[in-house]
């Protein structure tokens, strides 16, 4: 008698159950394989994680290290950088990039922890995007990681490109993507995955040369061992549709019911984040 062949998750084929059973064994996949990812921006308190992924936009965490303890010692509280001299803080942070503008936005961000929340970096979605130069992703970061409240998911260069290639969305605006995730992953895991897919998009599935031979996960992957062109089209809004072609349909494309369990989507945001606004490729995480 013929045995009936199930068709691989991700698949136009695969059943609803498959689907969601395949964003959780990418999830358990991650987890085993960069269970101990942490945070690469240095920070003692969720105020200096605040202030060090203000500044990782457009630069990298490596480089934003560099500045950070000098900046604390220098001022260790939003009351502290209030009070600077002018141009002490630009100075300070000028080898990140774009100092004034992010300058600009930590004194404003400083400003109103010391009127309105007592110095104290607020614990809500909805306090933390009062504040400026604070989007979604950055807000997502300090709840996350300096508080350990699951907000949602941090959408930075690497998660946005990884979650397309794996299939977990077919968007490319942040909030989407973010909504995907969601959707589709367990929420009492959404910090640790931030952290894990971020590694494995710096040490294996980068942007320009993915290690499909070497990836631990590739087994889950819809797109590993795409042709070398595809990947130049396929990360781009653009090159979505002819790359669609060239691999199956995405787990996010399934109908809600088929994602498995679902997850509340994330609340309204801004593009005030240097990261929603231009999807740099040097943009390393919040
Ligand atoms: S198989 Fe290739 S494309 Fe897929 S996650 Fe791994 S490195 Fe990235």
């Amino acid at each position: 008698m013929a045995t009936r062949r199930t068709p691989p998750a991700g698949s136009p084929g695969a059943t609803p159950k498959a689907a969601g059973a395949q964003a959780a064994a990418i999830a358990d996949a991650l987890l085993r394989e960069y269970g101990d990812a942490r945070c690469a921006l240095l920070h003692r308190t969720p105020f200096e994680l605040l202030v060090a992924t203000i500044l990782s936009a457009q630069c990298t965490d490596e480089r934003v290290n560099q500045v950070t303890p000098t900046l604390f010692a220098a001022m260790p509280t939003p009351q502290a950088v209030v009070e600077s001299r002018p141009g002490d803080l630009e100075a300070i942070i000028r080898s990140t990039g774009f100092f004034n503008a992010k300058a600009k936005n930590i004194r404003g961000a400083c400003a109103l922890l010391v009127e309105r929340f007592g110095g104290r970096v607020p614990r809500t979605m909805e306090e933390l995007l009062m504040l400026p130069g604070v989007a979604r992703k950055t807000a997502n970061v300090v709840l996350g990681t300096g508080f350990g409240i699951r907000s949602g998911f941090v959408v930075d260069t690497h998660i946005h490109r990884l979650s397309r290639r794996l299939g977990l969305t077919e968007h490319d605006d942040p909030e989407k993507v973010e909504q995907d995730l969601c959707r589709l992953l367990p929420d009492h895991d959404w910090i640790q995955l931030g952290h894990s897919l971020i590694s494995h998009g710096r040490r294996i599935c980068t942007a320009r040369a993915p290690d499909c031979e070497r990836c631990p996960i590739a087994s889950l992957c819809i797109s590993r061992g795409l042709a070398p062109d595809a990947w130049k089209r396929k990360d781009t809004k653009r090159g979505a549709s002819r790359a669609a072609r060239t691999r199956p349909a995405s787990i996010a494309s399934k109908p809600r019911h088929a994602r498995g369990r679902m997850a509340q989507g994330p609340g309204p945001s801004d593009t005030r984040d240097g990261q929603s606004r231009s999807g740099s490729s040097r943009r390393r995480r919040g």
